[in-house]
This record gives structure tokens, sequence and C-alpha cells, in this order.
């Protein structure tokens, strides 16, 4: 449950996970401002249905990467809303490629998207939950960051380092009555995996216990979970959403 009144943010809301995330939240009750970065009509049609649920919606363009484009994000916010109680780093990109022919274009655009933008919502968000002494951080990782995938190195190694960011900035603000946790979704059914090959996707499937994909509706009930009211005292964790893949 999230207490009337209560705004959330949510990076890459537009489209995919983020825009169920977002749905979520204001089903909650929650206020929602969607951040996106291209898809302008997507990310229109996300903000229409979250004010479908009866609650405030606002769209911020911008780069989860750009310091200048998070400033404006956060005062955008700020101005709109009045106050910041829930923040998801969603955003993120792949840029697969085996480890031998990696770019280092690649490498650092995965980095920067998923790791630096998760960083610079993060310290954005904190300054009105700390003075509010109350605040809820979730960060989208990947069950990639904990178990590796050939291709992924560069997604891999931005997934993990979300986990560890995300454990520290827990241990850092958890007397102020803030939380920091990651959820870790397995193959979820979104643009990001609908190119891949059906024989791909046959071969993740045969490596889920459940024997399906995800779907985004289903990593969404876990960080309404995260975010509510009663979640006070979980922090720091990594839950996993992959229908028993990795149990870890
Ligand atoms: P999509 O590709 O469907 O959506 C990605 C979202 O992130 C879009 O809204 C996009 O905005 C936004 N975005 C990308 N780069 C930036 C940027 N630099 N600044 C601001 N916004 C940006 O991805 P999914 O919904 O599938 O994935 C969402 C999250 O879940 C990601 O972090 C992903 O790594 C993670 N994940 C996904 C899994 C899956 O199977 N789908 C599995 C595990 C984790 P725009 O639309 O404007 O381009």
């Amino acid at each position: 449950m999230i207490e009337g009144g209560r705004v959330a943010v949510v990076t890459g809301g537009g489209r995919g996970i983020g825009r169920e995330i977002a749905l979520r939240l204001a089903r909650e009750g929650a206020d929602v401002a969607i951040s996106y970065r291209k898809a302008e009509a997507a990310a229109e049609a996300a903000a229409e249905a979250v004010r479908e649920a009866g609650v405030r919606c606002e769209l911020f363009r911008g780069d989860v990467a750009a310091p200048g484009d998070v400033d404006d994000l956060f005062k955008g916010v700020n101005e709109a809303f009045g106050r910041l109680d829930i923040l998801v780093n969603n955003a993120g990109v792949t840029r697969d490629n085996l480890m031998m022919r990696m770019k280092e274009d690649e490498f650092d655009e995965v980095l920067r998207t998923n790791l630096k933008g998760t960083y610079l919502c993060t310290r954005a968000a904190l300054r009105p939950m700390v003075r509010a002494r109350w605040g809820r951080i979730v960060n989208i990782s990947s069950v990639v960051g904990l178990v590796g995938n050939a291709g992924q190195a560069n997604y891999a190694a931005s997934k993990a380092g979300i986990i560890g960011f995300t454990k520290s900035v827990a241990r850092e603000v958890a007397q102020r009555g803030i939380t920091a946790n990651v959820v870790a979704p397995g193959y979820v059914e979104t643009e990001l995996t609908g190119s891949l090959p059906e024989k791909v996707k046959d071969q993740i499937k045969a490596q889920v216990p459940s024997g399906r994909f995800g779907e985004a509706g289903e990593v969404a009930e876990v960080v309404a979970f995260l975010v509510g009211e009663g979640a006070g005292y979980v922090t720091g964790q990594t839950v996993a959403v992959d229908g028993g893949m990795t149990m870890q």
C-alpha cells in the first residue's frame, strides 16, 4: 500500500517495464513523473494511461546520464509536485557483443546509461527524501548482473554495479527512513527482448523453471511492494523476478 499524496519518479517509464511500474504505482494512488529519452508518443500514451488511474502525471524528456537533464528532471518534479517520495531507476539499454569484439563505445554507453544514470538520479532524489526522512528507491538490475551472460559483459557489469551501488546507498541512508533495493528481472516480454530470434527465446525458456518469459506487470508487482509503507524494514536486498532461473 502507498499512502495517498506520495510522488514517484519512474525513469524510462514511457514504455516496457517502466510503463507497467508507472501504471502500478498510479493504481496504488501515487502521483507519477515519467522520464523518457526519445519515444515521445509512447511516453504521452503512458502518461494518459496513468492519469486514467485518477492521479497526476507529468512527463520529462532527457537523458538519465546527462547531469543537466537530471537537474532539470528533479527541479521539474519539485516545481510540479513539491515533493518526491519514490524513485524507480528503470531506464536501461543493451549493446550486446562478444568480449573480443566489444567496442569501447558499446561498453561506455551501457555503463553510462545503466550505472551512471542510476547514480545521478539517486543523488538528486536523496535530497528531498532526507529532508522528509522518508524515501523508497528501487533500482532495476537484471539476473544477468547476478549470473552473467555471454555477449553481455558490458550489461552484466552495469547491472552487477547497480547491486553494489544500491547496498552502499542503503547503508548510508537506512537511519533516515529511506530504503534502497534492487529488483532483478529475468527475461521479460518487452521491446528489449522482442528482437531475439525465436530459437534463442526457446533456449532461454528451457532454462527457466517456470518455462516462460515474465510479464512486465509481474516485475511491477514486486516494485509496488518494495516502495510501499509496509516495506520500511526491507533494505539493501536484491529480489529476482525470474521464474526461478537463479534461485540465489
Ligand atoms: P525498453 O527498451 O522496452 O525500455 C527502456 C526504457 O528506458 C525506455 O523508456 C527508454 O526511453 C528508457 N531509456 C533508455 N536510455 C535512456 C536514457 N539514456 N535516458 C532516459 N531514458 C532512457 O526496456 P525494458 O522495459 O525491457 O527494460 C527496462 C529495465 O529493465 C532496463 O533497465 C532493463 O535493463 C531491465 N531489464 C529488462 C529485462 C527484459 O527482459 N526486458 C530483463 C532484465 C532487466 P525511450 O523510450 O524514450 O527511448
